[in-house]
């Protein structure tokens, strides 16, 4: 890159947050499109999830997953709320995104609060304004966040259609840090996919057990099919440690396991673009921390 352009450049972890429905999903989707990827195990990246990487002439935006945020609904234990906090001070921009066709909740307020505490520079996107009949509606709502907080931005859009993917990014590379891209090419591969659908099904693990099931869950991806261009199968291993555990995983009737499989087979959608059928088995391994292979398949360095 000619020095010129590099002093201008500017690249930044960016997180979105919103609740369910607001429309998160969708307009990461559109703004990173077919190409997202999971990036190499590049030690900064390890707190987040990578969902991923727009990168554009005038800078770089990586777009990280910042766990729990997105769960209002959930109650909130004290050790939960420090760590959406924890995950919001790392990154250097967050979008709060609103479906502005629906009334304000709680849910609103909640990410809300996340980022008054967080004090981070953050775009309010009022999203899904192609289903206001009249657009004035919008004005109430515009208010009512400027007297909230100290927004870099305030951006009308909609995630499904229109011009999203030209106009917003600017607007949040504006607002990163100069410095030099974090992630280049060569960091992105197709293994690395799994990776993610992996840790995807775990988080939703973790969210769904929340304190029950501490850190003793492995995930890993033992068949991928890509039947069609558009349908891929999966099968995916959870590994506990002790029968108890499993059965927490499942859950009464395996609610808990149809329900974790439902969140995640979203998320992996959303991902890859396409649909996928998600079957997960819960096996019990004591000592699968010990495994060698497993600890291999899961790119856990020995
Ligand atoms: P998330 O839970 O925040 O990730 O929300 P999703 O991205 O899954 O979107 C929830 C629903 O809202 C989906 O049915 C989307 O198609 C829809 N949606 C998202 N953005 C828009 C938008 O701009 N306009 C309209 N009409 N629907 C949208
Ligand atoms: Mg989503």
């Amino acid at each position: 890159m000619p020095r010129s352009e590099l002093e201008s450049y500017r690249a930044g972890y960016v997180a979105f947050i919103g609740r369910p429905n607001a429309g998160k999903s969708t307009l990461l989707n559109h703004l990173v499109g077919q190409k997202i990827a999971a990036v190499s195990d590049k030690p900064q990246t390890t707190r987040f999830r990578i969902q991923g990487v727009i990168t554009k002439p005038e800078g770089q935006i990586v777009l990280v997953d910042t766990p729990g945020v997105h769960k209002p609904g959930y109650e909130m234990n004290r050790r939960m709320m420090a760590t959406v906090q924890d995950a919001l001070m790392g990154v250097d921009l967050v979008c709060l995104i609103r479906d502005a066709s629906v009334a304000t909740g709680a849910g609103d307020k909640f990410v809300l609060e996340l980022i008054q505490h967080a004090k981070k520079p953050a775009l309010l996107l009022l999203n899904k304004i192609d289903k206001l009949k009249d657009k004035t509606a919008l004005l109430p709502l515009l208010d009512w966040y400027r007297n909230e907080y100290e927004w870099a931005e305030l951006i009308p859009i909609s995630a499904l259609r229109g011009n999203v993917a030209e106009v917003l990014p600017p607007q949040m590379i504006k607002h990163l840090p100069a410095g030099e891209p974090l992630f280049g090419e060569d960091d992105f591969t197709d293994q690395s996919v799994r990776t993610m659908v992996a840790e995807i099904v775990r988080e939703k693990i973790l969210q769904t057990t929340q304190d029950e099931i501490p850190y003793v869950t492995a995930v890993v991806v033992e068949k991928w099919e890509e039947e069609r261009e558009d349908f891929t199968r999966i099968h995916c291993a959870i590994f506990v440690e002790r029968g108890s555990q499993k059965k927490i995983v499942i859950g009464k009737g395996a609610a808990r396991l149809k329900e974790i499989g439902i969140e995640a087979r979203r998320d992996i959608e959303s991902m890859l673009g396409h649909r996928c059928h998600l079957e997960l088995f819960v096996k019990v391994e004591a000592d699968w921390r010990q495994r060698a292979h497993l600890l291999d398949e899961l790119g856990i360095k020995r």
